[in-house]
């Protein structure tokens, strides 16, 4: 069945704590809900602020292609002319095809918040409706606490429904304002209502009982054939619900068609560039979309995966634009290994005992605090490292590192000053450097070492660098783990380095990288591959 998609990541979604987005990005996130195959996008509040106010005027120029974009906004105040009523001028102006307004469906808002009797907020509703269909805007009507007010006052609620039918309401949309709804009780309300009503009927939830993606399923299991929520669960206190889950679940698992299997590829990437604007960090372990959604570290899964990956994923990750992920950990078994050097186009090249000694030393490394996932260059490192047995390129006999602050003129100098000694073919290099620091210091020796027998070391540069702290409880004493991301212009990789010493680790993750380089190009290059075989092997 076609069922039709409301996103409200523009209106609902900002409401979430960390979330804001500026009206450039809500642009940007509404071209790229259309492109998605979204059918309607609430782009805001005309009537409530003039950010949003501006993003409708600014959205008249985005024409979309296949979503419709929505203003929203309140019934018109009570003790006012709907035509005078400046919220239900806003939502006018906006000049959207479709509008969507909230009212009242629990008697306790009626007549504590509001302060009015039943027969004027069914007034307010069906006034609100008609006058915007009077402007040929298609209206899709928000029974607001309709959930809490079903349970409090059937017969109230129903009614407000009703008012907003008669009043021409296309959409009557029941929402779980307050997000305390379970999916046992809600779908017996959504069954009552869908036996009264013919027509299209919606559903908005919110995640305050972690039920917010069940309770839209259930709902649409009993006839519901619009679905609101926000990319990534953004929304108020918990959020809304999610409706990138809610999309793939339709599509995925109750055969449903919501934005077409043809879209469906491209969830993932609409999901992050929207967490990428909203400038929060995407869960890893958010479902069908995160990196970790089909991520296998138990070695047992694994080696079942590589059989056949149904085995432990409950739908192919490409379906959604994912994609499987293998881990290496101190819980990887052989096939974690296998599948690594598939990757980099390795296997085949270790036998069996070569695999089995790596993954010792991988366990063992784990174990020590490293972390080789996010470091593919270390690994890659240790697997040239067991094809080629003693293939170190050179050794390091020591260094040292000074750094000095002098504030003598009242002017404070830093100054770093490192000293180098490699152990390079022939012969034994020393090089001593300032730098911007230890690690710049440091670099400056290792190249003055190496740049007469490796020039090409020159393109490496370091592009990222992350200290992580191992044990929190041993304060300034713990082990620190370094993250650094290098590049050569084509291509980028990490290497990781583990110590209770900052300079010590990240030393460890430089010389990884810099030998790691080295193999790569005594691979590819035979005057090199001679020059380094011939110091490797002593011809
Ligand atoms: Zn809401």
């Amino acid at each position: 069945m076609r069922i039709f998609t409301f996103d409200t990541t523009l209106r609902d979604g900002t409401q979430g704590e960390s979330v804001s987005f500026s009206a450039d990005d809500k642009m940007m996130i509404a071209q790229k809900l259309d492109e998605l195959g979204i059918d309607y996008i609430e782009g805001g509040w005309p009537g409530s602020n003039p950010k949003d106010k501006e993003f409708f005027e600014r959205a008249k120029g985005l024409g979309l292609k296949h979503a419709k974009l929505t203003a929203f906004g309140s019934t018109r105040f009570a003790r006012r002319r709907v035509e005078e009523d400046p919220n239900v001028r806003e939502l006018i102006a906006a000049a959207t095809p479709a509008v969507s307004i909230f009212g009242k469906s629990w008697d306790l808002h009626t007549a504590r918040a509001l302060g009015i009797g039943e027969e004027e907020n069914l007034a307010l509703i069906s006034e609100t409706v008609k006058i915007l269909k009077d402007h040929g805007r298609e209206v899709v009507y928000d029974a607001e606490h309709f959930f809490d007010g079903y349970q409090s006052n059937p017969a109230f609620a129903l009614r407000t429904l009703e008012a907003a039918k008669k009043a021409g309401a296309d959409v009557l949309v029941l929402c779980d304002t307050n997000g305390g709804a379970i999916p046992a009780r809600l779908v017996e309300v959504v069954a009552e209502v869908r036996q009264r009503f013919d027509g299209t009927l919606g559903i908005h939830t919110h995640n305050d009982s972690d039920v917010a993606v069940a309770n839209t399923l259930a709902a649409v299991e009993q006839g519901v054939t619009h679905v609101q929520g926000c990319m990534n669960g953004y929304g108020e206190r918990c959020g809304n619900a999610n409706l990138v889950s809610i999309i793939a679940n339709l599509e995925l698992k109750l055969g449903h068609t919501t934005i077409g299997r043809e879209n469906l590829p491209n969830l993932s990437a609409a999901a992050r560039f929207i967490a990428e604007l909203a400038n929060l960090p995407m869960r890893n372990d958010q479902p069908y979309v995160g990196r970790s959604a089909f991520a296998h570290k138990g070695g047992v899964h694994v080696s079942a995966v590589l059989k056949d990956a149904a085995t432990y994923e409950h739908v192919p990750p490409e379906t959604v634009g994912n994609r499987q992920r293998v881990l290496l950990s101190d819980l990887s078994g052989r096939g974690n290994v296998l599948y690594k050097l598939k990757e980099h186009g390795l296997a085949g090249r270790l036998d069996d005992d070569a695999r089995r000694n790596l993954l010792e030393r991988i366990k063992h490394m784990e174990y020590q605090g490293y972390e080789l996932e996010a470091a593919e260059g270390t690994f890659e490192l240790m697997v040239r490292e067991a094809l080629r047995p003693g293939a170190r390129l050179f050794d390091v006999i020591g260094y040292e590192v000074s750094t000095r602050m002098i504030n003598a003129s009242g002017a404070p100098v830093n100054e770093t000053t490192a000293t180098v000694t490699l152990k390079v073919g022939d012969g034994i290099h020393t090089a001593t450097a300032k730098g911007c620091g230890p690690m710049n210091a440091l670099e400056v020796c290792l190249r003055q070492c190496l740049a007469k027998l490796y020039p090409q070391i020159a393109n490496v540069r370091l592009t990222d660098y992350k200290v992580r702290v191992l044990d929190s409880r041993k304060g300034t004493a713990t082990k620190v783990r370094v993250l650094v991301e290098w590049s050569d212009q084509q291509k980028s990789w990490s290497t990781v380095g583990v110590s209770d010493n900052v300079i010590e680790a990240s030393w460890i993750a430089m010389l990884d990288a810099i030998r790691l380089e080295l193999m790569r190009l005594t691979e590819q290059d035979a005057t090199t591959q001679r020059v380094v075989e011939d110091y490797c092997w002593g011809v």
